[in-house]
Parts: structure tokens; sequence; C-alpha cells
């Protein structure tokens, strides 16, 4: 028996031999049954022959417009799908270790690739770029034809825990989890996509391992503890029995969150509002059970994970903002754009929904590119679709509409200009429309800087912590070798929160926190000091929220919070607040840090 310590991101037991991923080309390998090894070959080659089609289209249209030397490049690539290193070492690997095929293809390559690196020849040395190209078409062919990792998982014969170096959100929505207990992986942390979807799907989770990936056989029986980070590998039978009873009860009687009794108040009157952050429109009873006063934050991006191949036209995402707006009635909803980024435009949008690479590994959601609102500038027909969609959607009920990633008053014009574009177009053709309100997330040092300018120009601000520390602080939230320096309670972060604020006060805004920071019992008490009134977080944080709310003096937490931002470091600051909370007599949450 070993254990291994990680962040418990996602709460709950999960029991189960362990079924290890490996995401850094999105494969996954399974271990097959005997009978399972010939389709996988016949699916080898029939991806192998479909990708000499489209290989060969590709080169016949690349001559006719640039001549033959560029189409020349395509001819390489046919060699290489032709070479028995590759299909041929493929079909090898699925014999002799009885693996899926994605994965063989994926190993045969990255074999191959080695002795590229060792070639001298720079032309050589360059054709591994089409040999991985090559494998991506391949693997892509054959998820058409097996239905990739879902499929595969049913032949599992007992469920399992999922074990990978890193996993993205887009492979997360799609997996089947009453084939999957939990998961585990070396990456991330408590504010990575993955770990908020993780808890919004109720699957128990730990993360940041470092490298679990390697220490963990395929098989090996393992224990998740999500809620204290604890993994258990190979534990003797009694003790796996009793945590399989216990995961078993848990599983059963799942504990309803209890819901809300009317406003929220602190002990000394003060009205906070609860809402919920939401990533699919299936989460709306799990709102309304906790008690949400309204959705607060709506992910929409993850409308094109796993979701049918239309996902990202017009109707049908109406129909999915009009579902939200309507069950929620009438609470408002808050739908944020989609928070994507420029990479996955190589693809169209439909293809990037079905394909489990929408998030690769150096695409991590933390990258500074051309994402969120700049990402919908960019890109005017895919953010005027969404826009199309909300308003007709905003007609229904109450519907505010929320750009990410936004660091400048240049950004949010040009955004409204488009909207005032979408209402005059959808109303010179009839269609109804309603008026939303229009925000922004504050999660960009820049723009918390300036809100006091951006207050002028919008409805509302979200404050976004997940984003606003890591990019405040240069850490990315998912790299888990820097996990230990994201700090809420730096200073830096304190006072900008205190700045935006004010910035929203002096325009008269109101300003919400959406981010992670406010589903911690401590951190909210202080959010609360500094004169912040709105949260939205998790349906499952919200019964807690609400007890710490109510057991908190909205006063007493303002004289806390203007000593705590005279304080230098992290750790004057967290031990002045533990302090006072024991002084106060306050209730001590369990702190989810
Ligand atoms: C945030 O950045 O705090 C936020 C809520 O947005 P996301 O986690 O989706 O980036
Ligand atoms: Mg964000």
């Amino acid at each position: 028996m070993e254990r291994l310590k990680g962040i418990g991101v996602s709460s709950g037991l999960a029991v189960g031999p362990a079924l290890v991923a490996i995401q850094r080309t999105q494969v996954i390998r399974f271990p097959i049954a005997q009978d399972r090894v010939a389709r996988e070959l016949s699916a080898l080659e029939r991806a192998r022959v479909r990708s000499h089609e489209q290989i060969s289209q590709i080169r016949r249209r690349i001559a006719g417009l640039k001549g033959a030397d560029l189409a020349a490049i395509f001819d390489a690539q046919l060699l290489l799908l032709d070479d028995p290193m590759v299909v041929g070492r493929a079909a090898r690997i699925v014999m002799d270790e009885r693996v899926n095929a994605e994965w063989a293809v994926q190993r045969a390559v990255d074999e191959l690739a080695v002795v590229f690196n060792d070639v001298e020849d720079p032309y050589l040395r360059e054709r591994k770029g089409d040999l991985h190209d090559v494998a991506g078409r391949l693997r892509m062919n054959m998820r058409g034809e097996n239905g990739g990792v879902r499929d595969l998982l049913h032949d599992l014969e007992q469920p399992c825990v999922l074990v990978a170096d890193e996993l993205t959100p887009s492979v997360v929505a799609q997996l089947d989890w009453t084939r999957i207990r939990g998961f585990a992986t070396d990456a991330g942390s408590r504010t990575y996509h993955t770990a908020i979807l993780a808890r919004s799907l109720g699957v128990p989770a730990v993360v940041g391992l470092h490298d679990v990936s390697k220490r963990i056989p395929s098989g090996a029986w393992l224990i998740i503890d999500g809620d204290t980070g604890d993994i258990t590998i190979d534990p003797p039978t009694s003790v796996r029995e009793e945590a399989e009873n216990r995961a078993r009860r848990s599983r059963l009687e799942p504990t309803p969150p209890r819901a809300g009794e009317g406003p929220t108040e602190t002990r000394d009157g003060v009205r906070i509002h609860l809402q919920a952050n939401i990533e699919r429109s299936d989460d709306v009873p799990a709102a309304l059970a906790s008690g949400a006063e309204g959705i607060g934050l709506y992910r929409s991006e993850f409308l094109l994970v796993g979701g049918p191949p239309n996902m990202a036209g017009e109707d049908e995402q109406y129909e999915v903002y009009k579902q939200v707006v309507e069950g929620m009635a009438p609470r408002p909803v808050t739908i944020r754009t989609f928070d994507i980024d420029e990479r996955q435009l190589a693809r169209p949008l439909v293809d990037a929904a079905l394909d489990a690479r929408w998030f690769p590994e150096h695409e991590r959601v933390g990258h500074a590119g051309l994402r969120g609102i700049r990402f919908g500038l960019a890109q005017p027909a895919i953010f005027k679709t969404q826009l199309r969609a909300l308003m007709r959607a905003a007609a229904h009920g109450s519907l505010r509409i929320l750009f990410p990633f936004v660091s400048s008053v240049h950004e949010v014009r040009a955004a409204r200009v488009l909207i005032a574009e979408v209402r005059a177009d959808l109303e010179a053709r009839g269609i109804p429309v309603g008026k939303p309100a229009v925000g922004i997330m504050i999660e960009v040092p820049s723009a918390a800087f300036t809100a006091s300018l951006l207050a002028r120009e919008v409805d509302f601000f979200t404050i976004g912590t997940n984003d606003l520390i890591q990019y405040t602080l240069a850490v990315d939230r998912t790299d888990e070798r820097v996990s230990d320096r994201y700090e809420p309670l730096h200073p830096a972060v304190l006072r900008l929160l205190r700045q935006v604020r004010r910035g929203a006060m002096r325009e008269g805004i109101p300003v919400a926190v959406c981010g992670e920071m406010a589903s911690d019992p401590l951190l909210l008490r202080l959010l609360i000091g500094c004169g912040l009134t709105e949260f939205s977080m998790t349906p499952g944080a919200l019964p807690m929220a609400r007890r710490v709310i109510q057991d908190t003096s909205a006063g007493e937490m303002a004289r806390i919070a203007a000593r705590v931002l005279t304080l230098g470091t992290v750790d004057d600051i967290e031990q002045f607040l533990l302090e006072s909370f024991a002084k106060s007599g306050e209730r001590n949450e369990v702190k989810t840090r």
C-alpha cells in the first residue's frame, strides 16, 4: 500500500482499478479484451484508407491552386501513411499489448519521431511535423468510427478510477461517468476548469499529484478521497472494502443541498445575494435546489464541448439559453459569451465541439492570447451568432450578457457596437429581442486598474478572481508546480479587489464575485468585509456560504478588512484573520483552499 497527497478539488470517495490516460495527445490507453482486437485492427485499416483519400484530395486541391511543388508536401504525408513503421507498427502494438488502436498509433508515431530527431538531414528532420499531422488525421478518423473513449468505456468490465497526467475539460465533459468513479491527475488546481466541471458533475477528484500517472500502473486498485486529497494505491482488502462501502453509501444517498430559506443576511442585517455558477443547462435544477437567487455565471463555452455537432448554431444556442432563462425565471441569468481561445479557430467550431483535443495541453485556459472578448471581436461572425441567440433568449426573461477577459474600454465599446448591429438586424426582421444588461468580467489586472473608467461603459461587473489572481501574481492557475504561489490573500489581489469595488460604487453599478475565492469560508468573510455583497459559486457551495454569512458581522469584518489591507505578507494576513475569527467566536467552517 502507498499513499500520495494531492489537492482534493471535488468532494467524495472513489474506489476502483486505475485506468491510466495520457493527455499529451488526448489519447487514452485502454486495455482491450481479446475479442476486440480484430475490431480495433479493422478500424485502424479503415482510418488509413480514409486518411489516404483525404490527403490525396488535399494534394489535388493544392496542386490546382499553388502548383506541384507545394503539393509535394502531401506526397510525403502519403508515404508516411503507408510506411509499415506507422500503421503496421500500430497494428502490431494492438495485437501484442491488447490496447486500443488510437493509443497504438500514438506509440508508433512517438517511436518514429525519436528516429527523426536523430537524423542529420534537416529536410528529413522537418518531416516530424508531417508525421504528427498524419497521426492526428488517423486518430481523428478512428474516433469518428468507434466513438472514441466513450465507446471503449463500455468494454470495461467494471467501473474504474481515471488516472491522467492532465485531463482537459472537453474530455471530462464527454466521459461516461457511470463507468468512471473519479479521477486523479498530475496537473491541475482548484480553479482549473476541469476541477470546476468535476464539482458540477459531482465526480470525486484529486489533482496536482505531480507524477501520479507514472507511478500507478493500469489496473492497480485505488482509493481517491476528493475531500482530503489522499490517494491510496493497492490498499489491503479490508481498507478497500470499507472505502467501497462508504463510497457506495454516499452514491446511494447523495446529500441534497439545503434549499435557501429566504434572503440571506449577515448577523448585522446586511443583505447578501447568492447566485450559482453553472457550466451546463442541466445544472439548473441543482442551482434551484441550492437556493440560488439566479445564475451569476453561465460558462457558455461548455456548450461547445461534447454537444451535438451543430451546437454552435444560432437556433441551437437560442434554445439552450431560453431553457436556462425560463428554468430560472423569474430569477436573473447571467450568460458569459464564449471564453474560448484563438487556436480553436484552426478548426471550425463545430468540429471543435466534437474534438477531444479541444483544449490541447499547450492551450490551457490560462493562455493570454486571443481569448474571450478578444476572440469574439476577431471573429465577429461567431460572436454575432452568439449575440443574436442571446438577444432572442433575452425576450423570454431576465438575461444579462457578460463579456469575458476584457482588458480595455476600447474592447467594450467595440462589443457594444456589435450588440447594436445585432439588435437592429433582428428588429428589422421582426424577431422579438430583449434588452439585456451588459456587463464584463473583471479578471485581467488592466481591467481592475481601470475599473472606474470601465464602470461608465457597462451595467455591471463580475469579478473573476480565478483569472485575476493568476494574472496579477503571474501564476498559471493550471500549473501545479506553482500552485503554492497562487495566493488569494496576496496584498496585491486584495488591493485590486478594493479598487474594483470602489470603481463600481463610483458609477453606481453592481459588482459580484464569481471566482472560486467566494466559496472559501475565510475568504468569503473577508470579501464581505471589503464591502462585496453579491457572490456566485458552484451550487454545492451555496449552503455553506449561507451559513457563513449568517454567522458573520459585516461591520466587524469591515474593521478586520481595513486592518488586513495594511499587512504586507500572506502569512501575516492569514494569521490575523484566524486570530480575529477565534476572538469573535465566529463559526470556523472548514477551509476549502
Ligand atoms: C474567473 O476567472 O474567476 C472565472 C470565474 O472565470 P473562469 O474560471 O471560467 O475563467
Ligand atoms: Mg476567468
